[in-house]
């Protein structure tokens, strides 16, 4: 079932999600549901606050960024078909010299800006049979977890923006709050006025 993709200015986006445990009712409906969302809406990463709940769980699958011609071929094997459910992850550590790469974001629609963020990681989290795993990662692959990890810690790419930029964008993203934007996947607008 594709669920509605909150977007930008709903405070369930601001919240640092919580951990889940195995119990969680109804997981595995939960992220084919999600896989299902992102898929739908083109994303190549969608994390469970996106969809209305706090918890501390996303999906990536990068596949098709494997497609950029400006990628070398080892780039491009790493990329297609990693398919992953993170839960309950942490980032242990980020390393080398921060690089540019323009984001977007499936919570806020059309805007796009170059993010700088540190190229490698090394993140902890639980698969969804709540197997336990350590690894490192880098390049687009790093880029795309920590896109997706802001999201569960409720930070948004807009948020790492120079104040000049945050000011231009202002009022697009009220916009998008009010759902006055054209998107062809479903969407929750946290300030549309209803009744008009
Ligand atoms: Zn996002």
């Amino acid at each position: 079932m594709i669920l509605p993709i909150v977007a930008y200015g709903d405070p369930v986006l601001r919240k640092k999600a919580k951990d889940i445990t195995s119990e969680y009712p109804k997981l595995d409906e939960l992220i084919a549901n999600m896989w299902e969302t992102m898929y739908n809406a083109h994303g190549v990463g969608l994390a469970a606050p996106q969809v209305g709940l706090p918890i501390r769980m996303f999906l990536v699958d990068t596949t098709p960024f494997s497609e950029d011609d400006e990628l070398t071929e080892v780039e491009q094997k790493q990329l297609d078909g990693f398919k992953k459910v993170f839960i309950n992850a942490k980032i242990e550590d980020e390393t080398g010299k921060e690089w540019d790469f323009n984001e977007g974001c499936l919570s806020i629609p059309d805007i796009r800006e170059d993010v700088k963020r540190k190229p490698e990681i090394t993140i902890s989290y639980l698969d969804e049979d709540f197997k336990p795993h350590t690894e490192t990662y880098d390049g687009l692959l790093a880029r795309v977890i920590q896109h997706e990890y802001d999201h569960i810690e409720g930070i948004l790419f807009t948020d790492k923006l120079s104040s000049l930029r945050k000011r231009l964008l202002k009022s697009r993203l009220e916009k998008i709050s009010k759902g006055k934007i054209n998107v062809d996947y479903r969407m929750r607008f946290p300030n549309i006025k209803k009744g008009r």
